[in-house]
């Protein structure tokens, strides 16, 4: 076996490459993730806003604050999880300076590739879902509002679909439910260490 470690950045020097989708004309920079190569937790959101694609680094902006201290109340970093999106490119609208907008299903089945290798990859045990686009890829025709803090399984790994952090920002009743939510991770994460999964 090859060092997950340089496979992964390896996966990420071609997804920086990609112009697969149209997608790759307007971007800065494509935003292919972060984190551990050998990450339990695999956390996967819509895609890169204005921040990421200056960056290049998923969740930078203010849902990515967010993210960081929903990470720290279950005792988790961005280095020990791997995050990424759907969509490696920020999907944007009107003219310069753009506007951020969902990706389309075009843009999300040209982008699953990567995904898929990422999670080949990877191996995550578990598979966090951010907001419906990325629950949509896992879950289709489920309802967010219906699964979200649910565990379903894929093969040997587990998917959990939680709210997206940056609509929980601005949805008081959202924000509380991923909050709770979110604890789940760490039960998770404790059974699967126990030997109670997987
Ligand atoms: N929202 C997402 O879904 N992904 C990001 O990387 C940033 C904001």
């Amino acid at each position: 076996m090859g060092d997950p470690k340089k496979e992964l950045e390896e996966l990420h020097q071609k997804i920086r490459a990609c112009v697969a989708c149209p997608l790759h004309r307007t971007r800065t920079q494509a935003v292919p993730g972060v984190g551990n190569a050998r990450a339990r937790v695999m956390l996967i959101g819509e895609g890169p806003g204005r921040m990421e694609d200056l960056k290049g680094e998923p969740f930078v902006g203010q849902a990515g604050q967010f993210l960081d201290r929903l990470l720290a109340s279950v005792g988790l970093t961005r280095q020990e999880v791997y995050i990424t999106n759907v969509v490696k490119c920020r999907p944007v609208r009107g003219a310069p300076p753009y506007e951020n907008r969902p990706p389309n299903a075009e843009e999300i089945a040209a982008c699953a590739p990567w995904l898929d290798q990422q999670l080949a990859l990877i191996q995550p045990k578990l598979i966090v879902t951010l907001g419906r686009y990325a629950m949509e890829a896992f879950l289709p025709g489920k309802k967010i509002s219906e699964v979200h803090g649910k565990l379903f399984s894929r093969g040997d790994q587990i998917v959990l679909p939680l709210y997206h952090p940056a609509v929980a920002l601005y949805r008081a009743d959202q924000k509380e439910t991923l909050i709770e939510d979110f604890q789940i991770i760490r039960e998770v994460l404790a059974e699967i260490s126990s030997g109670a999964r997987g």
